[in-house]
Order: C-alpha cells, then sequence, then structure tokens
C-alpha cells in the first residue's frame, strides 16, 4: 500500500484557512509532516480529537518552554549518531526522518536543519560498539529506524549481529502505528528480521502506540507481522495532555496491548521539551493516571513502570501521597545512584525532576532514627532502597 505524505498544512482542507496561516509558523519551527492514512483517523467533527492534537500543529507550541535538549542526550553522544548513557545499552541514532512527526517528540531537534546528532552513516558508531564489550544492547532509534531502506537496515542488523558481544537489538519505531505496510509489504523486511533475531539473541520491536485508536486492524496486523517474524513486540509510550491524559483510555490502550502480544514496558513522564508545553501533564497526575489504569489490566500490563528519562538517569515514579513523593533510579547515568530512593516534598504542578524540592536529609534522619543509612546528591534526599518500607513513614515536617 502506498502511503502520501502531507508536508503542507495547506493541503488539510480539514484545517480553516485563517487557522492554517496560523499553523504554518508553527510548522516553520518545528517540522510538520504526516500521511493520508494516519490522517483518515483523525475525527474532524471532535476539535479535541485525540489523533488530531498527537499531529496537527498547535498554535501554543510556540510558547516559551522548556529545552531542545531537555535530559541533554547530547552530552552523552560519544561518536556521531551513537549515544553512550548506561554501560550496557548504546543508542545508534540511524534516522532524522519519522512516519509522521508528534508534536510532543522529545527529539524535535532532530527535524531541524543545523542538527546533526542522527546519522545515515553509522560506521563511526558500530566502530565504537565494536570496541566497547561492555556493550550487550544496542537501540537502533532517531527518528524512526523503519524509514530506512531495508537494504540499509540489512547492513546495519548484520554488522551488529557480527559484533560478538551484542546481545539485545532493540528497533525504536513508530511505523506500526504510521504506516503498518512498511512491515506488511516488504517480504525482504520479514526475512531479514527473521535472520537476525535468532533463538539466543533476539531482535525487540519498541512500538509506539499512544492511544487505542491507532489499534487500527492494520497496525494489529503490522504487530502480528513483527512477531511472526521472531520479533518481541512491546510498547513504551508518554503520558501526554490531550492525547492519553484519560486513565479509561490508557487503561484500553494497556489492555489491548497485551492482547496482541505488544505488552506496555514503560509509560514515560513527557520531557520538558520545547514546544511541548500543550502536552505537558504533572508528575502526579502522570503517577494518578498509571495507578487508576493499571487497576483495569490484567498481570502482563501490569509490568509498565512509569518513568522519567532524567539527564541522571531513568527515574521510576514509585509513590505518592498526601505530602511527599518518592522515586528511585531505575537506571542511572552515575552507577553510585543505580537504585537509589529519593524523597520530595509533594508539588502537584511538578512535571520534571528538577522542579521538585528534596526533603532534607537531617529531617529524614530524624524521622527514620540513625540507623539508617542515608546519602544525598545534587538530586534530592536518597534513601537505600533496602529502607524504602520504612521511607514512607516519613511524617510532615
Ligand atoms: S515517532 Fe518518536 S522520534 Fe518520531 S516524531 Fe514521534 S516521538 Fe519523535
Amino acid at each position: 500500500m502506498k502511503l502520501r505524505y502531507i508536508t503542507d498544512i495547506d493541503k488539510i482542507a480539514q484545517i480553516p484557512a485563517d487557522q492554517r496561516e496560523k499553523l504554518k509558523q508553527v510548522s516553520k519551527k518545528y517540522a510538520f509532516r504526516l500521511n493520508d492514512y494516519y490522517l483518515g483517523l483523525i475525527n474532524w467533527d471532535d476539535p479535541n480529537d485525540p489523533i488530531r492534537n498527537l499531529v496537527i500543529p498547535q498554535e501554543n507550541e510556540l510558547s516559551d518552554w522548556g529545552d531542545l535538549d531537555a535530559s541533554n542526550e547530547k552530552d552523552v553522544t560519544r561518536v556521531p549518531g551513537l549515544q553512550h548513557k548506561y554501560p550496557h545499552t548504546a543508542l545508534l541514532l540511524c534516522n532524522e526522518v519519522c512516519g509522521a512527526y508528534c508534536r510532543y517528540c522529545f527529539r524535535k531537534r532532530l527535524f531541524m536543519n543545523d542538527n546533526d546528532e542522527a546519522v545515515l552513516d553509522v560506521s563511526e558508531g558500530l566502530k565504537y560498539i565494536a570496541e566497547t564489550p561492555r556493550i550487550t544492547n544496542v537501540l537502533l532509534t532517531g527518528g524512526d529506524p523503519l524509514l530506512l531502506s531495508t537494504k540499509r537496515l540489512r547492513y546495519i542488523l548484520e554488522s551488529l549481529r557480527a559484533i560478538p558481544h551484542v546481545q539485545i537489538i532493540r528497533i525504536g519505531s513508530k511505523m506500526p502505528a504510521f504506516n503498518p505496510w512498511r512491515i506488511l509489504d516488504d517480504p525482504d523486511l520479514q526475512a531479514l528480521l527473521r535472520e537476525c533475531s535468532t533463538k539466543d539473541k533476539r531482535i525487540y520491536l519498541m512500538a509506539h502506540f499512544d492511544h487505542p485508536r491507532e489499534l487500527t486492524p492494520q497496525a494489529i496486523e503490522g504487530i502480528d507481522c513483527f512477531i511472526r517474524n521472531g520479533v518481541i513486540c512491546c510498547n513504551q509510550c508518554p503520558v501526554l495532555r490531550g492525547i492519553n491524559d484519560d486513565s479509561e483510555v490508557l487503561a484500553e490502550l494497556f489492555r489491548k496491548l497485551s492482547f496482541i502480544g505488544c505488552p506496555p514496558y514503560y509509560l514515560f513522564q513527557g520531557r520538558p521539551t520545547a514546544g511541548n508545553e500543550p502536552f505537558a501533564v504533572p508528575i502526579i497526575r502522570g503517577y494518578e493516571l498509571f495507578e487508576e489504569a493499571k487497576r483495569h489490566v490484567s498481570g502482563l500490563a501490569k509490568r509498565l513502570r512509569f518513568v522519567m528519562s532524567h539527564e541522571t538517569g531513568k527515574i521510576e515514579i514509585v509513590g505518592v501521597d498526601s505530602l511527599f513523593m518518592y522515586l528511585c533510579y531505575h537506571r542511572a547515568k552515575d552507577p553510585a545512584n543505580e537504585g537509589r530512593f529519593m524523597i520530595f516534598h509533594r508539588d502537584d504542578n511538578a512535571v520534571w525532576l528538577d522542579d521538585l524540592r528534596p526533603v532534607l536529609p537531617e529531617r529524614v534522619a530524624g524521622m527514620l532514627g540513625a540507623s539508617q543509612r542515608l546519602a544525598s546528591d545534587a538530586a534530592g534526599t536518597a534513601i537505600e532502597r533496602e529502607h524504602a518500607h520504612t521511607a514512607t513513614s516519613v511524617g510532615p515536617e
């Protein structure tokens, strides 16, 4: 199935002409692109349609808010197109185009003219991975790797499979949502996946569905095609205002994903990326939606974690009460922070770790008794994981 791509807002007749003029200013700053299949999923009768919000620019994207590289990914870019933040994991940014551009993208800087963080020539990245034996896990990302030609993907996957220490290869892609025919219509890609996803070294698809309406029969066929060609599937997506900030919507998404063999893996707190203010959901609201949605799903979907991809690591939001918020490093840039548990004052408006105010170490020490081992860092008060259960009993200051 051949899809038609649209990069000019004027081509979308459903948007009134005066609005299109204003939105063109937005698309000059943050790239716009979608295809006729995804356009067809929009319900134009609903001015707040979540699919519309996902891909059609909004005027308030131009508000002065956030940073283009909110997690400072540039800092962990070791060679062009390669990020190495956690010991065993490398990211290969091998494409700077996507099937459509999500308005809330945290890597929208890649689609801007002067950015060179994603590269088509990944040879330096492959060399870095080959020379770094502790890297066992490589994520192909970008942009969308599945927009590369199958020939180029073959070169990358075969090169990675030739590196003995690389075990897991993950492909981060929203193509199953934007264009399921990318896999359905390409027997060469299917054969490549079968060859490179072996019984002892699997390929994983990190799919990206944000809303249950993206799970069309064709998208489900697409996921089935990945599975039948030996790929393990799971899903990750952010919680987004105007798209999925509703516990019933999230529950339906998580349930359906687990039914089709693509269970949810991470729900992300949205990064405070420039242009993304319209989609910002406070951490506490996100946590409440996550917990409520989980009440309505089965065990496989409940394995999901609610995390924040912060500059210092992947931080799980593990609990909230009337006074405090409890966070824990799920993965840490600094190995000393691995598993570190932190307590912050409850803040119902905070959208990011940097907005939070740590509970003072002395205060926690007084509450827990001198025998508790405490540590603190720039990010906040940290209590070692083994005392997490007692930490929740901390009282008001
Ligand atoms: S698919 Fe991912 S990388 Fe591409 S625009 Fe959407 S969020 Fe950004």
